[in-house]
């Protein structure tokens, strides 16, 4: 068996210069998660330049039965990018193959690398006069690899779907280093089972995603966003029901904010202010647009908006007047986690039920904190026109973080059991990672469950694959 030395002198040889790290000061932030929740040691950290040169590297891991885990941009929330404590396992890095292949203007598609920046994505479709819906509060570090592998959400999903939703080709490499081409721009192929979309939310645990084909749209020339007090989370529903009703389904964005979050951002965030100039328990901030450059949105927004306050709906709200009050809107929105953490500490549900019964959700699950965690408070928000809510509890002022945290398993428990009660999702958009795990084998559908560790092994079956992440270890 050869020793450890001997392994990271032969992955060496795998990769260009360039390609295998080792100044401290670059792996030790990968080494750890964005949150600091979570430390691992690597055998080495490699960053390959391109497709061939991970397809090398995973056939000598898995000839070596050495763990991999793949690494984007380093932004999720579950802890999946990093390696454990054992110094045993490869860190991939994707950063550099950051390409943009292509973009075909006539298919609406553009393909890329798996380590391109979503922002960067975003940039090249505008440039192409095309609109790129996936966009996430992380979109200036999280990578196209990254993004597909949590199929991640955001902010435009009520329109648009989530990541996976936009996929429609991929080049993956396999555990066994084989690479599987099926990077195509076609929206119709039914030919058999849809292999590639097992890749999207696996959080690597089943290939390495190296490049996608995505969906694209025309270019946005017409856009409303208005920042809302309504009157309870009931409310915040019926205005979603009639925003969509009366455009035409062109609502792009629909948050949820309660009072605390105003509060926190305006107090901790520079340049973040109340936008409206009475206190509501609840506010949402809504955006609705359209590829129509003559589109009279700013007014269809506020007729919508003032029969719903004729309804006792809302009862205020700022339309924004230009792209500078919007940013102002958005980046009280975006500013929330910060806020939080610079608050205290936090315990975070990331959660979705159906948008009908987020009310009723609020309310049992709220009442809930209310009664058994004094030391917190409820900070509810999120992206309620997809039923996905952060619901978290934040450190109450003078108590300590520890105190909150003694309590965190306890709510863990109870929220998640509200949550299958409803019918809902313990995880909406964040993933499993290892911070999820025991959740996962807790609520998910034991078949299902079966299932995915078949789909496991059948894909790698010397599980080298991000072991520990989603599944257990077998
Ligand atoms: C401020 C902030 C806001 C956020 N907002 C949202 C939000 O609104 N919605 C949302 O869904 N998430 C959000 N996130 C979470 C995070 O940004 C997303 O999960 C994102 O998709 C992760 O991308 P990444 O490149 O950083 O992936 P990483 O964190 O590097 O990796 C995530 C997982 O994917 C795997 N992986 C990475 N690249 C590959 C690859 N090429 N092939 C196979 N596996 C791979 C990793 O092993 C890991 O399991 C937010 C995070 C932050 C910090």
């Amino acid at each position: 068996v050869p020793d450890a030395a001997s392994l990271i002198q032969q992955l060496r040889a795998l990769v260009d210069d360039a390609g295998f790290l080792t100044d401290p000061g670059r792996t030790a932030p990968m080494l750890r998660d964005h949150r600091a929740q979570y430390r691992g040691h690597a055998l080495a950290v490699v960053a390959p330049a391109d497709t061939a040169a991970v397809s090398r590297v995973l056939a000598f891991c898995n000839e070596h039965r050495i763990g991999v885990v793949p690494q984007g941009g380093n932004t999720g929330y579950c802890g999946g990018a990093t390696p454990d404590a054992s110094s045993s396992q490869l860190l991939l890095s994707l950063e550099r193959l950051d390409r943009v292949r292509a973009i075909d203007s006539a298919n609406y598609t553009i393909t890329a690398e798996a380590g391109c920046i979503l922002a960067k994505l975003q940039s090249a479709a505008a440039d192409a006069d095309l609109y790129l819906p996936l966009s996430l509060g992380a979109e200036g570090s999280c990578m196209l690899g990254g993004n597909l592998s949590t199929n991640a959400g955001g902010l435009n999903v009520i329109r648009y779907g989530m990541a996976r939703e936009l996929v429609l080709g991929l080049e993956v490499v396999l555990p066994d280093g084989r690479v599987l081409d099926v990077l195509t721009g076609l929206r119709k192929d039914n030919t058999g089972y849809d292999i590639k979309s097992l890749f999207l939310g696996a959080e690597g645990t089943l290939g390495v995603i190296t490049a996608a084909c995505l969906k694209l749209y025309p270019a946005l020339r017409s856009r409303a966003t208005a920042f809302v007090a309504v009157r309870d989370p009931a409310a915040a529903v019926a205005l979603l029901t009639a925003l969509r009703g009366a455009s035409g389904d062109c609502v792009s964005s629909f948050e949820l904010i309660p009072r605390v979050a105003v509060e926190l951002t305006s107090q901790h965030i520079p340049g973040v202010v109340d936008p409206l100039s009475a206190p509501s328990a609840w506010y949402v901030l809504c955006e609705i647009s359209s590829s129509r450059p003559d589109e009279p949105l700013d007014a269809l927004l506020e007729k919508t908006l003032a029969a719903a306050f004729d309804g006792g709906l809302v009862s205020d709200a700022a339309v924004a007047i230009d792209e500078r009050q919007r940013e102002l809107f958005w980046r009280l929105r975006e500013s929330i986690p910060e806020s939080q953490r610079k608050e205290g500490a936090n315990i975070k549900h990331d959660i979705s039920v159906p948008v009908s019964q987020v009310p009723r959700f609020i309310d049992v699950a709220g009442r809930w904190v209310e009664q058994h965690i004094p030391q917190g408070v409820l900070c509810a928000y999120g992206h309620l026109g997809d039923g996905n809510l952060h619901f978290n509890v934040n450190q109450r002022a003078g108590f300590t973080a520890a105190q909150l945290q003694a309590i965190e398993p306890k709510a863990k428990r109870a929220i998640h059991d509200f949550v299958k009660e409803f019918g809902g999702s313990f995880s909406a958009e964040h993933g499993i990672g290892q911070l999820k795990v025991f959740e996962l084998e807790r609520y998910a559908n034991p078949l299902e469950l079966e299932l995915m560790q078949r789909v496991k092994h059948a894909f790698d079956p010397n599980g080298i694959m991000n072991p520990g992440k989603v599944l257990r270890r077998p």
